[in-house]
């Protein structure tokens, strides 16, 4: 069956690191038989551009349409001014929602050539791959009421709400008990049961889903501990499954365990496993266009759309051994950098990780 999967290269350095991933795809399809077609939109602050909003109705239409989705990134200074109804960043936010993307995994991986670039010491990060798996479309981020009012007194008040319903809890765990399968079978659920109800009923619910995963070693952890221990000892946890907020804050604590940004993949997937990718980063205004942006984000969130939306985890395991390969072969973009081996730029990259693909 061949896959459909909508390209949205969206804006900055979004376009130049899509291509590399696309390059990689075209591998893929044309060497070793992956049968996948692509169709392309605008995005952000493109699709402002273009049509006056940042998700255009043929971009939408094309996304739902669509097994998959490849984006790369949204966003930029010529567009900060403007509305916060038509902003590049909404196109996500509806993107989430239109899509109904619950799911939000953010491995974090540190390829241990990379080990230098982190801030901690290399023997506490060597190594470490972990999974967050966020929920997306709920708790406070979500929630009402909400919003700044007068109060009767004269003083202004500012108010959200963590809400979410048990159905919302189960199915976020079970996401995590799914990856977990696929990986250390170990899962820590992070909340804050001991000060917030709705948690509480977090940490309930998530016990009742992991009776139906016997496999599975389930612990739970507060949330401030988890903060602390992703820092002490982050090589502890497999799967971490937390709320929205917990997790927004906890995933990019521990991408920057890694020390890279332009080395991580991101996944947000429906309760049919269809999926957004994404690598974690930003549009980059500062390099964009200068052809130096680091693409390997990109082009692991294909394999991670490969393995979790496509079901075809043997491509997604040859993508991740091309881009170890090429890292051991010294290569390294900008901002991975540290001195030794041999600097590249973008689409040199882009084509080590082919030639990667090709020699194996
Ligand atoms: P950013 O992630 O774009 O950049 C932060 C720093 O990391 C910059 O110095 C940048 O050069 C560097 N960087 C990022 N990706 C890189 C890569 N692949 N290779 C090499 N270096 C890389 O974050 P920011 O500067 O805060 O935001 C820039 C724009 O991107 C803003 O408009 C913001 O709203 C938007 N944004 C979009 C997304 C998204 O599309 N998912 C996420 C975050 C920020």
């Amino acid at each position: 069956m061949t896959n459909k999967i909508a390209v949205l290269p969206g804006d900055g350095i979004g376009p130049e690191i899509v291509a590399e991933a696309i390059k990689v795809l075209e591998c893929l399809r044309q060497d070793f038989g992956l049968e996948v077609e692509l169709e392309s939109a605008v995005v952000g602050g493109a699709g402002y551009d273009a049509h006056g909003v940042p998700l255009p109705p043929a971009t939408l239409d094309l996304a739902r349409a669509a097994d998959a989705v490849l984006l790369g990134a949204v966003g930029g200074p010529q567009w900060e001014s403007l509305d916060i109804a038509v902003r590049p960043e909404r196109a996500l936010l509806q993107l989430r929602s239109e899509l109904a993307l619950f799911a939000n995994l953010r491995p974090a991986v540190l390829f241990p050539q990379l080990a230098a670039a982190s801030t901690l010491k290399p023997e506490v990060v060597a190594g470490l791959d972990i999974m967050i798996v966020r929920e997306l479309t709920g708790g406070i981020y979500f929630g009402t009421p909400r919003g700044v009012h007068t109060r009767t007194d004269g003083q202004r008040e500012g108010v959200n709400t963590l809400v979410y319903a048990e159905h919302e809890i189960a199915r976020i765990a079970r996401v995590a008990f799914d990856i977990a399968t696929r990986r250390g079978r170990r899962v820590c659920s992070v909340d804050k049961a001991n000060v917030l109800e709705c948690t509480e009923l977090w940490r309930e619910v998530v016990t009742q889903v992991a009776g139906d995963y016997p496999d599975i070693e389930l612990t739970h952890m507060y949330v401030d501990n988890a903060a602390m221990q992703l820092v002490r000892d982050p090589k502890q946890f497999d799967v971490l499954v937390t709320t929205n907020m917990f997790g927004d804050i906890l995933s990019d604590a521990a991408a920057m365990l890694t020390g890279s940004i332009g080395m991580l993949p991101s996944a947000s997937l429906d309760a049919q496993s269809k999926g957004m990718y994404e690598p974690i980063h930003g549009s980059a205004p500062d390099i964009a266009g200068r052809g130096v942006a680091n693409p390997l984000a990109t082009i692991l969130s294909l394999a991670m759309m490969l393995r979790y939306t496509l079901n075809q985890p043997e491509y997604a395991v040859r993508i991740e051994a091309a881009v170890a390969r090429v890292l051991d072969q010294g290569l390294r973009t900008a901002d991975i950098f540290a001195g030794d081996g041999e600097q590249v730029r973008t689409a040199q990259m882009g084509d080590a990780v082919v030639a990667a693909l090709r020699s194996s």
